[in-house]
């Protein structure tokens, strides 16, 4: 049976480029699809695959470069509900997420196979769902494949590459010196757990044998959280040869905990056993698409932030070979650190010849030494969180072709409203004209010379050290208070019609913060709400509460009053904090 579904946006693939990019284009109001091939969303985030998701701030190497917006909230709401480090809760999260946002059609278990193409057009995305005995043909002006493979694009025609370019091709010197099909490889993560009792382990006879000498280079530990090394298959093809890839990787993994229990090796393993195997390949690369840009080596390492900067990251530029763990005498990985942050534009997002074709991920428009960075998943979350607003810009203006958006015009209205969903793109402020805000003063009893009051209406909503970025300015863009409670006031000279208010919260940005099977790296963070975020506080306007919140655990707040106020003077009074004993502000908004 087949059913059309009609919608202003399809997305293909629910990883957390796609999941993102869902999210963001139904909150700004499009109808939208999202199919997802598997029974949760998250991809390699989800409790399928489980790797942690990393970003610009570089495990909290790069203070202040964690990436806000959507991934934000699902960070700052997962630490909080999920102090146990579960991936089946982080799992829920996101579904929570999406089936909470009426615009949103998910379709789970389900395969986008292709799409139907008249011109240079998709005009309808091809998906079956086997368990139900289901077809759709998804009929939309604009679609975003967020897959990872690329499968709707391909099918579509849509130019992409494969594989590392030659040192020619875009003059970067950590290319190759002649093009090949290689990519980077996959892996099997698993996880184990200490019984406090010994814990044989029984070899079954199909597995890897491995030896010291084949741990050169790499070394087996963190049992808890697994060995991304244990990586093979690129010099394979990623998607075709999956299924190898899958049994060659079971191999390597049992192979290595055969290793580590049976060798001698490592008597400390003597207690642990083997929790949970993935039983999918995580895919780290296969198609690119090219778009009118494809970032290179020289942006990133430039810190290039371009007129349609959309998006960015900060990850280091992080090369594996693709032989993986049969690479022996070679590092598992080779990272370049990049000076700072660099731009993402919008022509990296979408088609340079289908032209209602958007794509964020892995997949972006990148060359293999650039990907190398842009892969990381908080980086292909606010890619996604990108493309959402580039489609609902681009339906709302009735654009006909996804290359309007680099228009300055539909830019400049790209970027206001990812800044508003508390996105951050490097060396761009708040200069939204409907925010009420931006005609007040504000004035709070106590702040400090280093963060006053008028901070929170100056554009930016995080401290901008110079480690960042040239465009950085070291400003601390916050209010803050010398104790609790505190009030902070936007004063107007004439009252104005208020009917929402936004508020940005500082949420720890220097720390790192994600779900991780690493003790190590949980042990840099804090779970729980973060100590920054305010917990209870109250709207004032002109003395009348218009309404208390306790116990939020969010960086940013959007409060829709139920109708209009005329308001001269709205006081935000903070009462309590998470943990921090003063108040902490970086941004007011107001809307009629
Ligand atoms: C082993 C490993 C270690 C890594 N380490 C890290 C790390 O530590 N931190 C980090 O941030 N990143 C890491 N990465 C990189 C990162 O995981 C990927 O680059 C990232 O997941 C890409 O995100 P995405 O949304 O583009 O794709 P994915 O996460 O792959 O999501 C794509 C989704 O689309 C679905 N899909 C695919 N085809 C279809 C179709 N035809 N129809 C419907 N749905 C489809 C897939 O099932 C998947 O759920 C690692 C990757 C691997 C494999």
């Amino acid at each position: 049976m087949e059913s059309i579904v009609k919608a202003d946006l399809c997305v293909v693939g629910g990883g957390l480029s796609g999941v993102c990019a869902a999210l963001s284009a139904a909150r700004n109001g499009l109808r939208v699809v999202l199919v997802q091939d598997r029974s949760v969303l998250g991809g390699n985030a989800s409790s399928e695959i489980r790797m942690h998701v990393v970003g610009a701030d570089v495990h909290g190497a790069r203070p202040g470069a964690r990436e806000t917006g959507i991934i934000e909230e699902l960070r700052l709401e997962d630490a909080a509900r999920n102090p146990q480090r579960s991936y089946s809760l982080w799992d829920l999260l996101l579904y929570e997420k999406v089936t909470a946002e009426p615009n949103i059609l998910l379709l789970l278990d389900t395969d986008c196979i292709g799409g139907d193409v008249q011109g240079e057009r998709i005009v309808a995305a091809r998906c079956v769902r086997h368990s139900t005995e289901e077809s759709f043909r998804i009929e939309a002006p604009f679609f975003a494949d967020c897959s990872g493979d690329g499968r709707l694009g391909f099918e579509a025609g849509a130019h992409h590459t494969i594989g590392r370019e030659s040192r020619d091709a875009y003059g970067e010197t950590l290319a190759q010196a002649s093009s090949d099909p290689n990519v980077l490889g996959s892996s099997i993560l698993f996880t184990a757990r200490d019984h406090g009792q010994p814990m044989p382990f029984h070899s079954p006879d199909w597995i890897r044998h491995f030896t010291r000498d084949d741990f050169y280079m790499r070394s087996p530990h963190a049992y808890e959280y697994g060995m991304w090394w244990c990586e093979w298959g690129g010099h394979l093809d990623t998607i075709r040869d999956n299924p190898a890839i899958r049994h060659e990787l079971l191999r390597c993994a049992l192979g290595i905990w055969d290793f580590i229990k049976n060798s001698g090796e490592h008597p400390d393993s003597a207690n642990w056993a083997i929790e949970w195997i993935g039983a999918l390949p995580g895919k780290r690369e296969s198609r690119r698409f090219l778009g009118p840009c494809v970032l290179t080596q020289q942006d990133l390492q430039g810190g290039r932030v371009f007129p349609d900067t959309v998006a960015y990251g900060g990850w280091p530029i992080d090369l594996h070979p693709p032989l993986g763990i049969d690479a022996v005498k070679e590092a598992p990985c080779s990272h370049f650190n990049l000076d700072g942050l660099y731009g993402i534009p919008a022509r990296a997002l979408y088609s340079r010849n289908i032209d209602n074709l958007f794509f964020a991920g892995r997949n972006m428009s990148a060359s293999h030494v650039a990907f190398a960075s842009t892969r990381v998943m908080a980086t292909c979350a606010v890619m996604g969180q990108a493309v959402g607003a580039m489609a609902a810009v681009a339906v709302q203006s009735g654009a006909f072709s996804v290359a309007a958006i680099s228009n300055p015009a539909l830019a400049a209205r790209v970027q206001q409203i990812l800044l508003k969903d508390d996105a951050f793109l490097p060396g761009i402020r708040n200069e939204d004209a409907d925010d009420l805000a931006q005609f007040a003063c504000a004035e709070a009893h106590e702040e400090c010379e280093t963060h006053p009051a008028s901070a929170v209406l100056d554009g930016t909503t995080r401290a901008t050290p110079e480690t960042l970025g040239p465009w950085a300015d070291g400003g601390s863009h916050q209010w803050r208070s010398r104790s609790l409670p505190a009030d902070l006031h936007l004063c107007w000279r004439y009252p104005v019609p208020l009917r929402e208010v936004h508020v940005t919260f500082d949420s720890g940005l220097d720390r790192s913060l994600m779900l991780t099977m690493s003790d190590h790296y949980n042990g840099r963070q804090l779970r729980g709400p973060q100590p920054e975020v305010v917990s209870d506080y109250e709207l004032i306007a002109d003395g009348t509460t218009l309404l208390r919140v306790k116990g939020n655990m969010h960086r940013k707040r959007v409060h829709r009053l139920p109708e209009p106020v005329r308001v001269e003077k709205l006081t935000l009074r903070i009462h309590a904090t998470h943990g921090c004993s003063e108040a902490r502000v970086f941004e007011l908004r107001g809307y009629a």
